[in-house]
Formats: C-alpha cells, structure tokens, sequence
C-alpha cells in the first residue's frame, strides 16, 4: 500500500477499535468498583488516583477486550493476515495480563520478548498491548475522573492514571489548555506557558510552529508546541480556529495528524508517546 493508502486503512483500524471499546466500557461500566477511600488516600498523597498495578488484575476482562481487537483485527487489513492469524495461533499461550505489564511498567522492551516468543511482529504485539491497557483504563477512570480536584492539579501528568499525555487543546470559549492522557483519556487544565514534560515556565524556549495552509483548512486548527529545554513537542488544536459545529475527536485527531509528529522529529524534537499513535514506521514518511 502507498503511504496515504496506507494510513487511511490504519484509521479506519482505530475508528473500529475505537467503537469496539466503547461497547465494551458501556457492558462493563456498572461491575467496576474502586473503593472511595483508596481514591481519597491517594489524592491526599498527591498522587494520580488510580494505581495502574490493578489493571493487572483484570484478567477476564482482558481477554474479553483481546476478542474483540481480534475480530476487529481480521475484518481490516493494516496489519497482515499472516501476522493476525499467527496471533490468533498463539492466543492460548498469551496471557493478556503479560500484554499489558509492558505498558503498565513502563518499559516497552516486554513486547519485543512476547514478539520473539510468538513469531508475530512487535508492531503487532504492542499494538494490541496498548489498545488492551487503554481499554482497561478507560473502564477505570470513568469511575473517577469526576473526582479530579482541577484547581489543584498542576502537574504535567494525568491526574487519573499518572501517564503521559498524548495531545492537547485550547477550548473554543475561553481559550483555557488541556491535556488528554495518552493512556486513559482524562482532559485536564494546564497552565498555559509550561512545558508538560519538564515543566519549563521559560516562554523563551517555550514556542510552537504551525503548518501555513492557504486557503485555511482544518488543519490550520492545529500547532505543535516544543520544549527547547527537554526537546519534546506536543501536538495543539486550536478549537477557536475551527467551525462552530465541529465536535473534534482528540483521539482520533491525534492518530490523523501524524504528518506533524514527522515534522516535529526532523526539527529534532520528541514525544514520549509517538509510537502509541503510529505502529508502523512506514506512515506518512
Ligand atoms: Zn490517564
Ligand atoms: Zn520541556
């Protein structure tokens, strides 16, 4: 497939996968319980308010999710059917608990292993990991999200579940930043002049370039802010530059911008959560 072609289908995978977790979280929302004053401890102790080790504990629901990204998986063709199938082979020696430990302890090597012990590509493997954890964690932090205290959560890191976030908007009546978490989707306020990342309050290295379209197009909506001090962008959308009606899907938006990560690379800069939006190396470069 051509790059374009190419990232349509991959879109369309992710639109899929997208629907696929909303039905899951709507069978599920009613069977998770996250004890209140396990919440409140740990919002007094100034941490995120889920501990993400419990996602670990979540094995039927994990396999439930696995299923359905499976059938997903063989109704598009992004990723091979020779590699899906061997997936498919291998799924009674997965535990999808093992799938996720890579996202939730942070170290990404883990898929390589499960890659190599399978046969199937590591594109693969942390794809189905990540939209796995991200299932999960959404389940979760329905639960709690409403429990954000937002005037005093001032840290770069999402309040719900600790990850990074992925991208971020300047809302249409105010003009007020937030940040979407890469992992659970929480929205959270942030200040405007700090960088995320390393929390730079410098404006002199703090700065964003856009991508000139002439005549505007909705794409013009959106800028890539960099941190001159840490190296690492984040993609922006300005909602006040887009039409009245326009409902823009932050996740979704993310995975069809990719074409910005790619600029903000070449200029050096980059993003600790780049590969959760682009499994394959080959999109849009
Ligand atoms: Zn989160
Ligand atoms: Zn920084």
């Amino acid at each position: 497939m051509s790059a374009p072609a190419e990232s349509k289908v991959y879109l369309g995978l992710c639109q899929q996968i997208a629907e696929a977790k909303t039905a899951f979280k709507t069978r599920h929302r009613d069977q998770i319980d996250i004890p209140e004053d396990e919440t409140r401890k740990r919002a007094g102790e100034g941490n995120p308010l889920l501990d993400l080790r419990r996602l670990k504990t979540e094995s039927k629901l994990l396999r439930e999710f696995f299923d359905d990204l499976i059938s997903v998986l063989k109704a598009n063709e992004f990723f091979s059917r020779e590699e899906v199938s061997k997936l498919i082979a291998g799924k009674e020696k997965i535990d999808p608990v093992e799938l996720i430990k890579p996202v939730i302890d942070g170290d990404l090597t883990g898929f390589k292993a499960y890659s190599d012990r399978l046969g199937v590509e590591t594109d693969l493997v942390s794809f189905v990991g990540l939209n796995l954890s991200q299932a999960v964690a959404e389940l979760y932090a329905e639960k709690v999200k409403n429990k954000v205290d937002q005037e005093s959560w001032v840290k770069g890191n999402c309040p719900v579940c600790g990850s990074h976030p992925a991208i971020e908007r300047l809302m249409r009546d105010d003009g007020k930043r937030m940040l979407r978490c890469s992992l659970c989707g929480t929205e959270w306020y942030f200040k405007r002049i700090m960088c995320p990342f390393c929390s730079n309050e410098d404006h002199n290295s703090l700065r964003f370039f856009v991508v000139e379209e002439e005549p505007p197009t909705e794409k013009s909506a959106f800028r890539v802010d960099v941190c001159d001090k840490c190296k690492i962008y984040i993609k922006t959308l300005d909602e006040r530059k887009l039409p009245e009606s326009a409902k823009p899907d932050l996740y979704l938006e993310n995975l069809s911008t990719i074409y910005l990560d790619v600029l903000a690379q070449k200029d050096g800069f980059e993003s600790p959560t780049y590969w959760m939006v682009a499994p394959s190396e080959s999109l849009f470069v």
